[in-house]
């Protein structure tokens, strides 16, 4: 956790649960995915932290959108991000969203259907789109399953149908599913994408541009890759891959630029014991940790009320008439067996799809409130 948002914290003592976010930081990481990928067009997915005042660092910094609809691209027009900057990811959008963002200068688009492209020549001509591959690698900790992006050999036709329906084919789209920790699924997925590539080429539809989404993992309680560590990685697959081309490079990242600037604090509602401890929180599935789900992302709990002593195993559950309102009951975690019913937590490098999926009154509960800290204070909004 930040000093800046310590000292806020401190202060202010805000009514939880509650997501404090400190710009500064995610100007830093910003800049270091920059500087791992040199010459990438970057791409915020805005879905990880739609926060305005994170937006506007990322548009100081020289990052483009990834926008998943109407809301997101008017949220980022209103902020001042160029349209040129945006791209519109998500490949499940209504021929009004299409026609929508074409109004607001959107020209990039992300597809993966014969209907979505025939919609896209309607009401988006000439527009650069990429065909999104289903990639077959090692799974992520919230993987995607097959939900997005079709077969190589379908791909392959879209991209001809694209130019035949007087798109501007840009080339591949792929995401290797988010929080993941294994370099060679860019690797896998790099491969694939120089076949389509080569096989559109013969098929006399000269691609040149990779979007290899995000996916780039974020610290709780192990060590993931850094930035670098992933740049070295792709870098390689894609010499390998595509030794001769000029390869236009698009990257998604989403979790990697905002996780770590972001910190919930959240009160202890109740412990019981029955005969397990339970620990039940102010904050739960439903408002704001959402990717406890199957206990996916496990994240890191610290004691501000620290009374020193031992700790013990613990259930961790959220604060709904919900039996599946339960955050961690497999995964093994400790609390310190002090700990009672008003003690606040704080969970670190929760700045990503955490105020982003709460729901908003859901038993009552209001959405997670988000706090942006820059240079000391309150970003206004
Ligand atoms: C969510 C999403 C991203 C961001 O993924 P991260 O794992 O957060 O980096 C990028 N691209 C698309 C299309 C997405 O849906």
């Amino acid at each position: 956790m930040t000093e800046q948002i310590q000292r806020w914290l401190a202060e202010r003592r805000p009514p939880t649960p509650c997501l404090v976010v400190d710009v500064d930081v995610v100007t830093a990481r910003a800049h270091t995915v920059i500087s791992a990928f040199p010459g990438a067009r970057i791409r915020y997915a805005v879905k990880a932290n739609p926060a305005p005042a994170v937006l506007r660092a990322l548009i100081a910094a020289g990052m483009g959108f990834d926008v998943a609809g109407r809301a997101e691209i008017e949220l980022c027009r209103s902020l001042g991000a160029d349209p040129d900057s945006l791209s519109y990811g998500n490949t499940i959008k209504k021929p009004s969203d299409i026609a929508f963002a074409r109004a607001h200068g959107v020209r990039e688009f992300t597809s993966d259907a014969e209907q979505d492209l025939v919609n896209l020549a309607r009401h988006a001509p000439g527009s650069a789109v990429f065909v999104r591959l289903l990639v077959d690698g090692p799974t992520s900790a919230t993987p995607f399953g097959r939900k997005f992006g079709c077969e190589p050999a379908t791909a392959v036709d879209l991209l001809v149908l694209a130019a035949k329906l007087g798109l501007e084919p840009a080339g591949v789209a792929f995401h290797v599913g988010s929080q993941q920790l294994d370099v060679s699924a860019w690797e896998v997925a790099i491969a694939a994408s120089a076949k389509v590539f080569s096989e559109a080429t013969s098929r006399g539809v000269v691609v040149n541009r990779l979007n290899i989404g995000g996916g780039f993992a974020t610290s709780h309680r192990e060590p993931v890759p850094s930035p670098a560590v992933y740049a070295e990685g792709i870098g390689a697959a894609l010499r390998a891959h595509f030794p001769e081309s000029r390869l236009e490079l698009t990257l998604e990242p989403g979790r990697v630029v905002v996780a770590d600037a972001g910190v919930i604090r959240t009160e202890v509602v109740l412990v019981s014991r029955r005969p397990d401890r339970w620990v039940y929180l102010d904050i739960g599935r439903y408002n704001g940790l959402a990717e406890t789900e199957n206990e996916a992302i496990t994240y890191r709990f610290v004691s501000v009320d620290d009374r020193g002593g031992p700790s013990g195993p613990v259930v961790i559950a959220g604060p709904t008439c919900d039996g599946d309102d339960v955050l961690y009951q497999r995964t093994p975690y400790e609390l310190p067996l002090s700990l009672r019913a008003g003690d606040l937590l704080d969970l670190p490098g929760t700045g990503a799809y955490t105020a982003s999926y709460s729901s908003v009154s859901f038993n009552g509960i209001e959405p997670l409130r988000t706090y942006c800290l820059l240079d000391g204070r309150l970003a206004d909004d």
